[in-house]
């Protein structure tokens, strides 16, 4: 397999998806793989977190999975070398309603990949199941699973895991999941080892022994469009990602 396409997915909204996928491909860009993210989120978070401003995206995910425009001819350079992103914008928000009409409307985003050639392929999906997820997941080779570490932790996950497999039943046979990661896991609290202890019952070997501690660092970032590389090298959510990257490499390479 060349190129490795995984979508960060958990229809639950501010678990740390979008702080995931772009602290982890700057740190795999840093680690020498080319990098692309596509920005799946009409919220448009992963671009903006980026330092993109939103009003000065021309074309985005709209246009790719429209087929009105191809990965390199839209994607962006960004500050790292060897990261590219697909940006989103508000364009994208009534974009499942011109998709059901489709033919092959699960396998637009998948179709457009086709001829781009990077080594990793990082998607950043909305907090929701609908189309724009399943296209995620049509597309994808892997499953990243961020899963916020509090007390309802796995409700909302039987739901993931039904779509999972309904996905690989249909459109993606070969889809697996790449693993479960913690975030705001605060090593302090007994409340989060449990939650680990519960997620590793149900999960298994496919958590990653890497936790995202909470950290402030961490919230701050995307407010001065920066990846935690750049705004505090050194903090705890800069070591974690770090350390993530290097599980999700060892895991793919
Ligand atoms: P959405 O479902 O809305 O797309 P999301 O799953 O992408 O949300 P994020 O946007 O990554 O979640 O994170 C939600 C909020 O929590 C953001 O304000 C983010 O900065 C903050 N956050 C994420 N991870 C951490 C962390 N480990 N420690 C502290 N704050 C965090
Ligand atoms: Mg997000």
């Amino acid at each position: 397999m060349s190129q490795k396409i995984i979508a960060v997915v958990n229809q639950k909204g501010g678990v740390g998806k979008t702080t995931s996928v772009i602290n982890l491909a700057v740190y795999i860009a840093l680690m020498g793989r080319k990098v692309l993210i596509i920005d799946l989120d009409p919220q448009a978070n992963a671009t903006s977190g980026l330092g993109i401003p939103k009003d000065e995206v021309k074309f985005s995910t709209y246009d790719l999975i429209l087929g009105n425009k191809k990965i390199h001819e839209i994607s962006l350079k960004t500050r790292f070398k060897n990261l590219e992103v697909i940006t989103s914008n508000g364009d994208l928000s009534g974009i499942e309603v011109e998709m059901v009409s489709k033919l092959n409307r699960e396998y637009l985003l998948k179709n457009a990949l086709n001829d781009s050639n990077f080594d990793y392929v990082l998607i950043d999906c909305p907090p929701s199941l609908g189309l724009l997820t399943v296209n995620a997941l049509t597309a994808a080779n892997f499953v990243l699973i961020p899963v916020q570490t509090e007390y309802y932790a796995l409700e909302g996950l039987s739901q993931l895991l039904s779509t999972y497999q309904a996905i690989k039943q249909s459109t993606n046979p070969e889809l697996s999941i790449l693993g479960v990661v913690l975030t705001m896991y605060d090593k302090r609290t007994t409340l989060s080892s449990q939650v680990k202890e519960e997620i590793t019952k149900y999960f298994k070997d496919i958590v990653f022994s890497v936790n995202i501690p909470r950290n402030v660092r961490l919230a701050e970032a995307p407010s001065y469009g920066k990846a935690i590389s750049e705004h505090d090298k050194w903090s705890k959510g800069a070591k974690a990602y770090k350390n993530l990257a290097r599980e999700v490499l060892s895991r793919l390479e």
